[in-house]
């Protein structure tokens, strides 16, 4: 289907009338998606307690879903949280509610909770989702013009596990907004750490592709954008300075379901000539032949 847009924009292709989700599975039991609910007792709700990822399904397939595994996984390690069940389980219940779905183009959600807790504080037994979601086209316009990030200092609590806490994201929101930001990069004084769903990327003269090692979620995005990256130019993983932004001549962000976002303004800098740099577009270009490749 067609969708012309205002004039001046671009107009693009719709892949395709999005299914409509009908199906989520709550402890491997697939549920209508309308009535899919815990109860009040879980430990996410009255604790915040739980862990999550997100990726792709594309052309009915999930994307690089040995590396979410890997990290869905971590994460529970991470937070002492068991899983009721096993990789290979939720691997078949993953692809039992794509084709419930019927899910060609859209995104899997899956989320570990603390689970019931009768005295509100000690966990039994985790509650595990795998939700279905159909995704709304992204503004084009921010991609072809790049976003702008507001500069924060907050380290996230537990960096290396996606846990559901985003409630200092979430606090920002006004902020952002009124701003005309998309989301702020967070630094912890000295160096620069992550933006609040996404990992960040300089390109600094060179050219050089550089971004922060530690204190992160290690993306999976950042992880295949590294890869692809150093096919092209040196790669640097290391800590990156506040003061370094300056000297950036392009910045971007990468998460599943950007996946790559190109900046041109953080906190007070602009960023190179404020347009969407040469080796952001470059990666941003490659990014389907990548994805094509590994696919194989
Ligand atoms: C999800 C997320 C990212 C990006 O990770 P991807 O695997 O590329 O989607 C980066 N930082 C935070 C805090 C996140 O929650």
């Amino acid at each position: 289907m067609l969708f012309l847009r205002a004039p001046g924009e671009i107009s693009y292709i719709y892949p395709k009338p999005f299914p409509m989700i009908r199906f989520h599975a709550i402890n491997g039991r697939l549920t209508d998606a309308a009535q899919a609910s815990l109860h009040v007792n879980d430990l996410a709700i009255l604790r915040g307690y739980g862990i999550f990822d997100f990726f792709l399904v594309k052309t009915g397939r999930p994307l690089f879903i040995e590396d979410y595994l890997d990290r869905f996984f971590n994460s529970a390690h991470l937070m002492e949280l068991d899983l009721p069940v096993s990789r290979t389980g939720l691997h078949e219940k993953i692809l039992e509610v794509i084709e419930a779905n019927k899910l060609t183009e859209g995104a899997i959600r899956l989320l570990l909770t603390g689970g019931y807790a009768e005295d509100s504080f000690t966990p039994q037994s985790p509650n595990w989702l795998v939700l279905a979601h159909d995704l709304k086209p992204h503004k084009q316009e921010l991609f072809t013009a790049g976003g702008k990030l507001l500069l924060q200092q907050f380290q996230r609590e537990f960096p290396m596990a996606k846990t559901i806490n985003y409630g200092n994201a979430l606090r920002m929101r006004k902020k952002i907004t009124e701003a005309d930001a998309h989301e702020a990069l967070y630094h912890n004084g000295r160096e620069v750490l992550e933006s609040f769903r996404s990992n960040i990327f300089f390109v600094f003269d060179g050219p050089v592709l550089a971004t922060p090692a530690e204190g992160i979620l290690l993306g999976i995005t950042r992880k295949h954008v590294l890869e692809m990256g150093s096919s092209l130019m040196p790669v640097e993983v290391r800590p990156i300075s506040v003061g370094e932004i300056r000297h950036a001549r392009e910045a971007f962000l990468t998460g599943s379901n950007k996946p790559i976002l190109p900046v041109i303004q953080i906190g007070e800098h602009q960023i190179g000539d404020g347009k969407v740099g040469r080796v952001t577009r470059q990666l941003m270009d490659s990014w389907g032949d990548y994805l094509a490749a590994a696919a194989k």
